[in-house]
């Protein structure tokens, strides 16, 4: 990137010639630059002017001194005109000009017009394959096509009031057009720019086309504008081409255009669809910087080297669908601040989308990472309430440790049919927590239930609770393996709760047996007891309570002492220990000893103690004893499965 970054500067340097700059600074821009500018300049230096006064292209004009035109031209502002004076109309030019200089609207036709292009003709005819000055040029009509221009043409500060054709020309050498104004549309079609191309600074009030143009040489667009469509549809550019600051106020069209050496696109401005379809780029291109303020499309564009787009901002959809980036493509601190889509898109090297602000749906679907990706610091934040932050269904990670999610919020991201299993969450990253304490969930799983998604479902791809469980058996294998049982925990839950909930999908009454599945199954009984081994308090707390239970149902039944002397004193209930004569308080106690004995026996019982005190009386009582033999056994296994899930290592 750093050769990008320089390169771009030593072209800009070399661009901006001392004389323009000196123009650009001086804060003048648009047409009436060509006829207000060399006041400045004469200002800056007239003794060094007067003194290069008896010059070639002077005195060759046959002009008259000092008399002749006053415009400065040469490459550094170095040679005046002066051509004899022209007789414009009135207030056409501010001071009196030569017939080339001129902005008499007599220009356009008649003799004017034939002895503007004489002159032209015959300033081609002199310099050979020399210098053509036409700076500052007031041009009419033009019609070049198929032209051919052996000579070096400088037309920087010319002014185009009419159309121009330069479709099918030939540009043998150098092309400069350097801040000069088209008024009318100019015309490109198919122009081939056999050397450097200089557009820096121009002003295309009209349709630019330059399509299927083909630049050979460095080219250079730097701080252009475009008030028109530019259309740069299949151009051609063989060098450098540096379009760093344009501006593009309507539709920027570079559809299938081919950078075969570093395009530079930094700082460029897009005011309205940006167009780079099947566009591809062999060498670095840089977009670092760029504004797209409506929508930017580059699908099935080939990135070939690195693809720079830091501190972009894409105010409206950024669409990269296809797009090929085979070496590392860098989204630093860009902003999305509507839709992005990145689906099928290939990345060979190093994706980075640190600090990216995603503030609409992000979608990487079917995406193909083949090396490093880093999500560090992504902000994701759909405006759209409830939407899906970003998704990667169905994307593929070849290097999957090495893609790294960092503080990322993952509360809304779609991760289905995509293997997250090996992925890098660092513990910085956010998911969205379950309702009641009870871990963590997916966005997937809100899709799948929530109502309001359930209508639109099919936006989602091929999603259903075996799906869901498959991201959640992934995420649980991923914390696993980093020894983050804790988290592996949180995600178990989800996977079991769409185990319960996936049920039977077909065949008789299935609306009950669904039912059945997810309230009664032992999936749904699980649940209930522990949630699903992520909580050894549930099976504890059932537990107490079957032993509490037990110890009530007893004296339903009867308790049976063994060591009883007599039948009748051998089985006490409820109702055979309340003595009606005795008082409320003696009573009650009494009650309250056959609890405390049953409880014993419950406890004796759970226990399998072998010579308990009192058992359960035949045949009710031992049916309770028992279900509560089960009931606790299992509940006991379930209390040290949890245990051991919660603190294992
Ligand atoms: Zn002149």
């Amino acid at each position: 990137m750093r050769a990008v970054v320089h390169s771009r500067i030593m072209a800009k340097e070399q661009e901006v010639a001392s004389a323009e700059r000196r123009a650009a600074e001086g804060g003048i821009a648009s047409d009436e630059s060509a006829v207000a500018e060399p006041e400045i300049e004469a200002n800056e230096g007239p003794a060094e002017e007067y003194e290069n006064e008896p010059n070639e292209s002077a005195a060759a004009n046959g002009g008259s001194g000092e008399a002749g035109c006053p415009i400065v031209m040469g490459e550094f502002g170095d040679v005046r005109c002066g051509r004899k004076l022209h007789l414009a109309p009135d207030r056409v030019d501010e001071k009196p000009v030569c017939l080339m200089h001129s902005r008499d609207p007599g220009k356009q036709s008649g003799p004017l017009f034939d002895a503007f292009w004489q002159e032209f003709e015959r300033i081609l005819v002199e310099a050979g394959e020399g210098v053509a000055h036409f700076e500052r040029f007031i041009f009419p009509e033009i019609h070049f096509r198929d032209r051919e221009f052996q000579a070096i043409c400088r037309f920087d500060f010319a002014t185009f009031t009419q159309d121009i054709h330069f479709n099918f020309a030939i540009f043998k050498q150098d092309a400069s057009f350097i801040k000069s104004t088209f008024a009318q549309e100019a015309n490109f079609l198919d122009a081939i720019f056999t050397q450097g191309t200089r557009f820096s600074l121009a002003i295309f009030t009209q349709k630019a086309i330059f399509r299927r143009a083909t630049f050979i040489g460095d080219s250079s667009f730097i701080r252009a504008t475009f008030l028109q469509k530019a259309h740069f549809s299949c151009a051609t550019f063989k060098q450098y081409a540096d379009f760093s600051n344009a501006t593009f106020t309507q539709k920027a069209d570079f559809q299938s255009a081919s950078f075969t050496w570093n395009a530079l696109f930094g700082e460029a401005t897009f005011e309205q669809h940006a167009y780079f379809r099947e566009a591809t780029f062999t060498q670095n291109a840089d977009f670092s910087e760029a504004m797209f303020t409506q929508d930017a499309e580059f699908n099935g564009a080939i990135f070939t080297q690195n693809a720079d787009f830091r501190q972009a901002t894409f105010a409206e959809g950024a669409v990269f669908r296809s797009v090929s980036f085979m070496q590392r493509a860098d989204f630093r601190r860009a902003t999305f601040a509507q839709s992005a889509y990145f689906n099928n898109a290939i990345f060979t090297l190093a994706v980075r989308f640190l600090e990216t602000k995603f503030h609409g749906t992000a979608s990487w679907r079917g995406s193909r990472f083949f090396d490093r990706a880093e999500f560090r610091r992504t902000y994701f934040d759909p405006q759209i309430a409830g939407h899906e932050s970003a998704e990667f269904a169905l994307a593929a990670f070849y290097k999957p440790s090495e893609i790294v999610f960092d503080d990322v919020n993952l509360s809304r991201v779609l991760f289905h049919n995509c293997d997250v299993s090996q992925v890098w969450f660092t513990p910085s990253v956010q998911w969205a927590k379950r309702d009641g304490n009870r871990g963590l969930a997916v966005f997937e799983e809100r899709v799948l239930l929530d109502e309001e998604f359930t209508k639109q479902l099919w936006r989602y791809g091929p999603l259903d609770y075996r799906a869901v469980a498959q991201i959640y058996q992934q995420l649980k294998k991923n914390y696993d393996s980093r020894l983050d049982y804790w988290t592996a925990n949180e995600f178990h839950f989800g996977e079991m709760e769409m185990k319960r909930l996936a049920g039977p999908t077909s065949g008789r009454l299935l609306c009950l047996r669904r039912w059945w599945h997810r309230n009664l199954s032992f999936v749904a009984w699980y649940k209930y007891a522990s949630d699903y081994g992520n909580s050894y308090r549930k099976p504890l707390l059932w537990l107490l309570g079957t032993l509490l239970a037990a110890a009530l149902l007893f004296p339903i039944t009867g308790l049976e002492f063994k060591q009883a002397i007599s039948a009748s004193t051998a089985r006490v209930t409820y109702s055979c220990v309340w003595n009606r004569q005795d008082s409320w308080t003696n009573n009650f106690w009494t009650e309250a000893k056959l609890i405390g004995k049953s409880g014993i026996t419950a406890v004796d019982t759970a226990t399998f103690q072998r010579t308990p005190e009192y058992t359960p009386v035949y045949p009710r009582g031992r049916v309770v004893a028992i279900v509560e033999t089960l009931l606790t056994s299992s509940l006991f296994a379930l209390f040290l499965l949890a245990i051991r899930r919660q603190f294992r290592r």
